[in-house]
C-alpha cells in the first residue's frame, strides 16, 4: 500500500512514563474521550530496554535498541547518523521539517542538547519544566505550523512515577495535569477535524512492573504502553496490540507520504486509516 496522500502536518507527543491503564484508573477525561474518536491500543508494547533513551532513539532510527546499541542515557552517541536512517533526514529529505519541544535544560546542558538535537536533524527547544509549560514553548509554531512534524515530550508521569510510585496519588495528579495539556492542545489544534493533521500520543514505557518507582525491566507494566493516533482523517478503532514505538516512526513519514526506509523494522499502523467497511446492505435492514 502506497504512502497516506493529503496529510502534511503530524503531532507527536511521548507521554514520558504515561501508563495506558492510568486513563481509566484515574478518569482522565480527555484522554479518556480520544478513545472514542481515535485509532489507539492501550496494549502497544515498548522496546526492551524499557528506558527513555533506548525508545525515544528507536522512536528517532526505526531500530530496535539491539541495533541502535542506546541503552540509557549515558549511551548517547551523536555520531549515530552515520550508521543508521534518522526519522528527521528521511523527513527533511522530503522538505519536511522537525521541530521539538522538551524540557528546559539545567544551564550547562543546554548546548549540548542542542548539539545532539541539531545532528539528529531537529530544531528543538528546550523550555518549560512540564506539560503545560512545554505546551506553552510550542504554542506559536503549533498555530502556525503547516507541514512537517513537531515533536512534543511530556515528562510529568515519568517524574511524579520516580518520585512517589506509579499510580500512587501523585502520579495520579500528574496524569491529571497531562489529560489537561491534552485537552489544550487538542482543542486549539483542532486536528481531530483537520483533514490535513494527525496527531500521534505514545508512551516511550510504564512503570511500577518490577519495582514500584523504575521502569527498567521485562514486567508487562513496564512495558505496555499506550499508542494513539488522531486527525481528520482517521478512521476510529482500535490498532493492533503489541504496536510499538518501531511502528510508529514507520507511521509518522508514511502519514506525510514518504515510504519508510527499508532498513527500519516497524510497519506503518495503516489501520488508523483504512476505509469505512461499506454500509449494511439494505436487504439485510429489511431482513431485520
Ligand atoms: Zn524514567
Amino acid at each position: 500500500m502506497p504512502a497516506l496522500q493529503g496529510v502534511s502536518r503530524v503531532i507527536v507527543v511521548v507521554l514520558d512514563g504515561l501508563r495506558p491503564d492510568a486513563i481509566v484508573r484515574f478518569a482522565l477525561p480527555h484522554l479518556g474521550e480520544l478513545l472514542d474518536t481515535t485509532a489507539h491500543t492501550l496494549a502497544g508494547r515498548t522496546v526492551q530496554p524499557s528506558t527513555t533513551a533506548s525508545a525515544l532513539t528507536s522512536l528517532f532510527t526505526g531500530v530496535a535498541p539491539s541495533i541502535h546499541g542506546i541503552r540509557d542515557e549515558h549511551g548517547f552517541l551523536p555520531s549515530l547518523g552515520k550508521r543508521l536512517t534518522l526519522l528527521p533526514k528521511v523527513l527533511a529529505a522530503h522538505q519536511l521539517p522537525m521541530r521539538g519541544y522538551m524540557r528546559s535544560l539545567p544551564f550547562g546542558f543546554r548546548t549540548i542538547g542542542s548539539t545532539i538535537a541539531a545532528r539528529l536533524g531537529v530544531r528543538a527547544r528546550f523550555a518549560g519544566h512540564d506539560a503545560a509549560g512545554i505546551l506553552e514553548a510550542a504554542r506559536r509554531d503549533l498555530a502556525t505550523t503547516r507541514r512537517g512534524v513537531l515533536y512534543l515530550h511530556w515528562p510529568d508521569a515519568d517524574i511524579a512515577g520516580h518520585a512517589h510510585g506509579w499510580m500512587s496519588s501523585g502520579y495520579a495528579r500528574a496524569t491529571e495535569r497531562i489529560d489537561q495539556a491534552v485537552g489544550h492542545l487538542v482543542g486549539e489544534t483542532g486536528v481531530l477535524d483537520d483533514p490535513t493533521s494527525a496527531i500521534v500520543f505514545l508512551a516511550d514505557h510504564g512503570g511500577g512492573g518490577a519495582v514500584l518507582n523504575d521502569h527498567d525491566s521485562a514486567h508487562p507494566h513496564d512495558l505496555t504502553i499506550p499508542i494513539v493516533i488522531g486527525g481528520g482523517r482517521v478512521v476510529p478503532g482500535r490498532l493492533p496490540s503489541g504496536s510499538s514505538p518501531l511502528d510508529v516512526c514507520a507511521t509518522i513519514p508514511w502519514m506525510l507520504g514518504v515510504a519508510p526506509p527499508p532498513a527500519w523494522q516497524g510497519r506503518p499502523l495503516r489501520e488508523a486509516f483504512a476505509a469505512a467497511p461499506p454500509a449494511t446492505p439494505r436487504t439485510l435492514e429489511v431482513a431485520a
